[in-house]
C-alpha cells in the first residue's frame, strides 16, 4: 500500500487469493455494505490493521457517500440488465470507492509510524480529483497532481483546483497526459528523490485499490442470487483495474459466469481479446476520456496468470512490449482468457446513441463510460437467464456536454457540487520539465516544514 509500485518495477499481488466457500458466501447475504467490505477485505490486510480500526476506516470512507447503500443496484426494466451505480462518492466516479478508503488507510498507517508521504500522480481527469478528495487536509500526506493544461474538462479541473487544502498541489503541465505520466514516472525512477520524499502512488496499480473494488462484485452478485446463481459483469475499461478486481472476486470463489470488457475507440484491450496480440497505437480523444489509454497498466496482473505466474518470463515479455510495442500470448492462454472474457468497442456516435437509447427505453440517464458498457453488455449476453450487471462508473453530470448532446437535457450536478463553478481555484503552471517539477516538490516540502508563501490563488 505504501510503496504502490514495487522497486523492481513490478506490480504487487497476493501470493494466493483468500478463498470463500459457497456456504461462506451464502453467509454474507444481507450484510450492509460496510460490514461486507470488512469481511471481504479482512484476509488481505492480515494484522496490518487491528479489527476495530479497520472497521472504523471503512465506515468513515463510505459515510462520505451520498447513499448508505454505497453502490445501489438498479434493474433496467425486465431486460435482465442491471446498473451498479458506483458514482455516489464525493467526486462522482467509481474511483472514490477505493480511494476514499485508501486515503484513510494511508493516513492511519503514516500517523502510527510518525511518517510523512508524498503522492505524485498524473491524471487525465477522474483519478486526480478522487485522489485529492481522499487525502485533502491530511497532515501525513502531500499530493502533487499533474494534469495536461487545457485538456481536462472544466468540471474535472474544478474538482481538483477548488480544493484549497494546504497539502494539495495542483499542477497544470504544458503538455499531454502522457507527458504528465512521464514526469511522474521520472520522479519515481530517481531513487534518491523517491526516498527523500517517501513517494507513493495511488494510481490503479496500487493493490489496495484493487482490494477495495473486489467488494462491490460480491455486493452485486449477492443481491442477484449468488452463490446459488451465477452473475455476469460488464466493465467499461481503461487501465483494467476495475475488471481485474472482478477477476479477483471470481478467483476468491464468487460464481461469475463471464466478464465483458468495454472500450471506446482506444481499443487495445478489445483487440487483445480478439487476437491474443496487444499492439500499442496512438490515443484518440473520445467522449469517455477516462478510458482513453494506450496501455492498460493493470493488464500485467492478468498476464501474470497467463504466464503461469512466472514473474521472470512476464518481466521479459513486458520489457519487450515496451520496446517493440507488441505482446502476443500463445493459443492456449488465449483460449483460456476467451472462456472468461468477451470484449467489444463502441465509438463516439455509438456512445451518444446508447445514452439516448437507455433514457428512452428505461428512463435512466447514463454517462458516456457507462454507455459503452451498456452497448457491449447487450452484445455479449451469453445466457439470457444469467443476470448481467453493467458497472456504472461515473455520474452523468460529470460529463454534461456528451449527455446533453445525446439527450437534449443537461444533467444537473448533485447538491453538494452545485456551486462548483463558483468556487475559487488554485493551480500552478509547469513546463514539461522534470527538474522544474522536482525543485517545486523540494521547495514545497521545505516550506511545509517552515511555512512561508502559498501559491497563487485565482478566482
Ligand atoms: C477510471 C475510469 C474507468 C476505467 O477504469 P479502469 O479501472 O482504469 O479500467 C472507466 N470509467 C470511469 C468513469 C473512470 O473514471
Amino acid at each position: 500500500m505504501l510503496a504502490g509500485l514495487a522497486r523492481d518495477g513490478g506490480l504487487y499481488l497476493p501470493a494466493e487469493w483468500p478463498q470463500f466457500s459457497k456456504a461462506e458466501i451464502a453467509g454474507l447475504k444481507g450484510l450492509p455494505y460496510v460490514e461486507l467490505a470488512f469481511r471481504i477485505m479482512r484476509p488481505f490486510v492480515g494484522d496490518a490493521f487491528d479489527e476495530a480500526a479497520f472497521r472504523r476506516l471503512i465506515g468513515e470512507a463510505y459515510a462520505s457517500f451520498e447513499t448508505p447503500e454505497v453502490a445501489p443496484l438498479k434493474p433496467l426494466g425486465d431486460s435482465g440488465l442491471h446498473l451498479l451505480e458506483l458514482f455516489h462518492g464525493p467526486t462522482l466516479a467509481f474511483k472514490d470507492v477505493a480511494l476514499q478508503l485508501l486515503g484513510r488507510m494511508l493516513d492511519h498507517t503514516l500517523t502510527a509510524r510518525r511518517r510523512h508521504a508524498t503522492i505524485v500522480g498524473a491524471t487525465s481527469g477522474d483519478t486526480g480529483s478522487a485522489a485529492i478528495e481522499a487525502v485533502r487536509d491530511r497532515k501525513t500526506i502531500d499530493i502533487f497532481m499533474l494534469f495536461p493544461k487545457g485538456r481536462v474538462s472544466e468540471v474535472q479541473r474544478r474538482q481538483m483546483t477548488t480544493v484549497l487544502a494546504p497539502n494539495v498541489h495542483n499542477i497544470a503541465v504544458q503538455g499531454t497526459f502522457d507527458d504528465c505520466q512521464d514526469l511522474a514516472k521520472a520522479c519515481f525512477n530517481d531513487l534518491a528523490f523517491r526516498d527523500r520524499h517517501a513517494l507513493t502512488a495511488v494510481n490503479s496499480i496500487n493493490f489496495a485499490r484493487v482490494m477495495a473494488q473486489i467488494v462491490y462484485y460480491f455486493w452485486a452478485a449477492l443481491k442477484l442470487g449468488a452463490p446459488e446463481r451465477p452473475v455476469a459483469f460488464t466493465v467499461p475499461s481503461g487501465n483494467f483495474g476495475n475488471v481485474y478486481a472482478g477477476y479477483a472476486a471470481r478467483q476468491m470463489g464468487l460464481p461469475i459466469s463471464h466478464f465483458v470488457v468495454g472500450t471506446n475507440s482506444n481499443d487495445i484491450l478489445a483487440r487483445f481479446f480478439e487476437s491474443g496480440t496487444m499492439t500499442m497505437t496512438d490515443v484518440v480523444p473520445t467522449f469517455s476520456p477516462s478510458m482513453d489509454i494506450q496501455i492498460s497498466s493493470n493488464f500485467e496482473r492478468l498476464l501474470f496468470d497467463l504466464y503461469d505466474r512466472n514473474g521472470v518470463t512476464l518481466a521479459d515479455a513486458m520489457t519487450a512490449f515496451r520496446s517493440t510495442g507488441t505482446l502476443k500470448v500463445g493459443a492456449n492462454a488465449l483460449a483460456g482468457v476467451r472462456a472468461l472474457f468477451d470484449a467489444g468497442r463502441v465509438d463516439d456516435p455509438g456512445t451518444l446513441a446508447a445514452i439516448a437509447d437507455c433514457r428512452r427505453r428505461f428512463g435512466e440517464t447514463i454517462d458516456p463510460h457507462t454507455a459503452v458498457g451498456y452497448v457491449v453488455a447487450q452484445q455479449h449476453r451469453r445466457d439470457p437467464a444469467i443476470p448481467m450487471v453493467v458497472l456504472a462508473t461515473a455520474h452523468p453530470a460529470k460529463f454534461p456536454d456528451a449527455v446533453e448532446k445525446a439527450t437534449g437535457v443537461r444533467p444537473p450536478l448533485p447538491g453538494r457540487l452545485g456551486d462548483l463553478m463558483d468556487r475559487a481555484e488554485r493551480v500552478d503552471g509547469l513546463r514539461n520539465d522534470v527538474d522544474e517539477l522536482k525543485s517545486m516538490i523540494d521547495q514545497r516540502r521545505a516550506m511545509a516544514v517552515a511555512p512561508a508563501t502559498r501559491s497563487k490563488v485565482r478566482t
